[in-house]
């Protein structure tokens, strides 16, 4: 069935809750609603949206905005095939009821389960494409339906082909993900062990549920809760830069907080990741305000519609803000992680 709403409001329809309208607004809930669409009628361009959860809407969208409301789900063996429009966290929960492992550390990111392979979504140490065993999507350049191999998806950080060279070519219908019976739990990233072991839980009487319990524990204390504090998550990447550069950031990080200080910092292949919500905090930006917008004071690296009435304008210019002010003291230029529509 295709829906169809001209001059839509989209503000109940992205997690910042930016007050903006799109020309058409298009939901189809079946594979064939896509093949049977004359896609050269629909105002353009055509912006695919899922829970609208890593959007900034900075205007009102001239073109179509279509979701995919197909949310069937197939369980076989080991994996379970869910369609683009359900939401992300069903899966999680669901997998986690069976006694599954595979996504429990992914448990609480907002959205559906078609941009979970878009973005690469990851957290406490999994990323999506650790799960993913096959994407199904409508490729609009030929107009037929094709299954898409996770290894050729160019996955990395938060990113991936669907969003670089692919980018508006294939309409995601459905993704399969793998899960195991066999105990394989990841608990050494972001205090997971630490949350466990106070809930009692340790190896190996783990299971799916109790680890999932522990990952929303932490993350209901870390991040806003999107059904009260309107954002769209950590809204800048974490930059990663030489070890050169890094010395560089010791110096400045040590004249500023004593000689002993340490910088937060990982060793990835590609150089050193420093945290951006370090750096945003060391500039003295958690809790500031650009009108209705403001960092989260919990967590420095998330911007919010703190009022529920800040226009994109005001968290454009925070945004602004944080990046000149960054890169005027580490000479480090931060990215959004958010996509900028
Ligand atoms: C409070 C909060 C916490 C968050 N925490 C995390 C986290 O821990 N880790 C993390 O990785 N992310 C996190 N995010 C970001 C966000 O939840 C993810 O990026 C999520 O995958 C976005 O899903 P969505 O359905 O809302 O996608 P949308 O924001 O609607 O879309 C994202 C992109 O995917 C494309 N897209 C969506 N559906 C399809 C489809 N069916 N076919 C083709 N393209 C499609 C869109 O065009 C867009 O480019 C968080 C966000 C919030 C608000």
């Amino acid at each position: 069935m295709v829906t169809r709403y001209n001059n839509c409001d989209l503000s109940s329809r992205n997690t910042f809750r930016m007050k903006v309208k799109c020309a058409l607004y298009v939901e189809v809930t079946a594979e064939e609603d896509l093949q049977a669409l004359d896609w050269a009628a629909l105002p353009q361009p055509v912006l695919v949206l899922g829970g609208g959860s890593n959007l900034l809407f900075t205007k009102d969208f001239p073109g179509t905005v279509m979701h995919v409301a197909i949310c069937h789900s197939e369980r076989s063996e080991e994996s379970v095939t869910c369609g683009a429009g359900v939401v992300f966290d069903d899966f999680c929960a669901w997998a986690a009821a069976e006694g599954l492992w595979g996504p429990e550390n992914l448990s609480l990111i907002p959205g559906e389960v078609g941009a979970s392979a878009v973005q690469n979504i990851g957290a406490y140490g999994v990323e999506a494409k650790d799960i993913i065993a096959d994407i199904r999507a409508y490729d609009r350049e030929t107009g037929q339906f094709v299954q898409i191999d996770p290894a050729t998806c160019g996955y990395g950080y938060r990113t991936s082909k669907f969003k670089t060279e692919w980018k508006g070519r294939y309409v995601i219908t459905a993704v399969t993900y793998r899960l195991s019976r066999t105990p394989q739990p990841r608990l050494d990233y972001g205090g997971v062990r630490k949350a466990l072991e106070e809930m009692g839980g340790c190896e190996p009487m783990l299971t799916p549920s109790l680890v999932r319990e522990a990952i929303i524990g932490i993350r209901r204390q870390k991040l806003p809760a999107v059904e009260e504090v309107g954002s769209a998550g950590s809204f800048f990447c974490n930059p990663v830069i030489s070890r050169e550069h890094f010395e560089r950031i010791v110096a400045i990080a040590r004249a500023d907080n004593g000689p002993d200080y340490e910088v937060p910092h990982y060793d990835t292949p590609g150089g050193v990741k420093v945290p951006a919500a370090w750096m945003i905090d060391q500039c003295g930006f958690k809790g500031a305000r650009n009108g209705g917008a403001q960092v989260y004071p919990g967590q420095p690296l998330v911007i919010v519609n703190a009022s529920g009435t800040a226009s994109p304008q005001e968290i454009i210019g925070l945004e602004q803000q944080i990046i000149q002010t960054i890169e005027r003291k580490y000479g480090i230029t931060l990215h959004p992680e958010v996509e900028h529509v």
